[in-house]
């Protein structure tokens, strides 16, 4: 019987997980700004990404009750179709500003996003170049175009200026994809240096700023042909977005497959992220306040664990190295009531386990200092 084999297909692959202890599994928390109601207790967390407070801002939820009471719930189809709804034109106003660009595309989560644009962009026959440690979506979008895909060292902008050398000129169209802000380092592309090469090289540049948006400026002299981010980390909505120059969103509204095939957001998504990004604007303390939590952790750290350099964002990589000690850390701080997960290879490279933290501007100075001294209790024991 079919169903048979399938059911046991999937019960192998189960248990080949558990033996190795890699089996993942869902567990439900409800979320109070950076409290967390788990299975089995209150926890503080150090692990979300609602870096400026804004999932339960009274301001937003009024936007998204509002949206929902006058609008309903659902868009009802997709956007090239009925289902663009007026609220979708001062939200793409909104973000274009925010990133210095002409026009911007808002997609249905900033995963959706990352796999239609490169799509529509390049194809065979053209070159994508990869940073080591770029996003896994941004690498789905570049599999998913048929180009030929190659990776650079984390930020090593000699490799990727001797790729370009060596490699620009056997390919029609090159796209170079970073992050703005590494998610599992917390630290930042050179941007202006990676964008000076591919303004040299005929090669078009995709900033992910999914860690940035409100939480870090980025560098005036960078040029990036193409910002894309999502709505969901420091805008507590749900969504993602592209901002470009206009006939490069025009083109993207006509080819994206991912935009063109699913249906339009929620109203209440889209109010609620128009007015988050308001207050994130106006309320600039947020994202600052994220980041000096950052900097202020990793100036307590021992000696052994400290970040080169002060950190640039809110995220804070805690490097242990054996993947078995991370994980007794971080089990440790939840003895102690917090959560900071535990992020081991191969999420990360080999013998690079560690915790990650991510910090809010919800986070109060007691907690911070908590957080410090438990966390130098346990990396001492460990
Ligand atoms: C979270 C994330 C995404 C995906 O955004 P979603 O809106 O959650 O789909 C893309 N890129 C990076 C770097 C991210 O961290």
């Amino acid at each position: 019987m079919a169903a048979e084999s399938l059911r046991e297909f999937c019960l192998a692959a189960n248990a080949h997980r558990r033996a190795q202890h890699l089996e993942r599994r869902l567990v439900a928390y409800a979320r109070q700004g950076v409290r967390l109601q788990g299975e089995a207790g209150p926890l503080l967390s150090f692990a979300g990404n609602d870096y400026l407070g804004l999932a339960q801002d009274a301001r937003v939820i009024q936007a998204a009750q509002t949206a929902c009471t006058v609008y309903g719930t659902g868009a009802g189809a997709s956007r090239l179709v009925d289902g663009n709804h007026p609220l979708y034109a001062p939200l793409e106003a909104a973000l274009a500003a925010a990133k210095h660009c002409e026009a911007a595309c808002v997609f249905g989560s900033g995963y959706l996003a990352n796999i239609g644009i490169i799509p529509a962009l390049v194809g065979r026959g053209d070159l994508v170049l990869a940073d080591r440690l770029a996003h896994a979506c941004l690498l789905d979008g570049a599999r998913l175009s048929g180009a030929a895909l190659k990776r650079f060292a984390h930020n090593d902008v000699g490799q990727l200026a001797a790729l370009l050398q060596t490699q620009r000129a056997h390919y029609g169209h090159v796209l170079i994809l970073v992050d703005h802000v590494y998610s599992m380092d917390g630290d930042l592309a050179p941007l202006a240096a990676i964008s000076a090469l591919a303004q040299a090289h005929d090669a078009w540049l995709l900033a992910d700023d999914a860690h940035g948006l409100g939480v870090v400026t980025p560098d005036p002299a960078a040029n990036v042909d193409l910002w894309m981010g999502t709505l969901s980390k420091s805008l507590g909505s749900y969504g993602g977005y592209v901002a470009a120059s206009r006939p490069v969103i025009d083109h993207l509204v006509n080819t994206a497959r991912s935009l063109i095939f699913t249906t339009g957001l929620p109203p209440a998504s889209l109010a609620a992220a128009q007015t988050a990004l308001e207050i994130a604007q106006a309320e600039p303390w947020r994202g600052a306040r994220a980041v000096a939590h950052a900097q202020q952790v990793a100036a307590a750290l021992p000696p052994r664990y400290a970040p080169e350099g002060v950190p640039a964002s809110a995220i804070l990589p805690v490097v242990i190295g054996d993947a078995a000690e991370a994980l007794s850390v971080s089990a440790a701080l939840r003895q102690h009531g917090m959560l900071a997960p535990a992020i081991r290879p191969p999420t990360v490279p080999p013998s690079t386990a560690r915790l990650r933290l991510s910090f809010s501007a919800l986070h109060d100075e007691r907690e911070i200092d908590r957080l410090i001294d438990r966390l130098r209790s346990c990396l001492q024991s460990s």
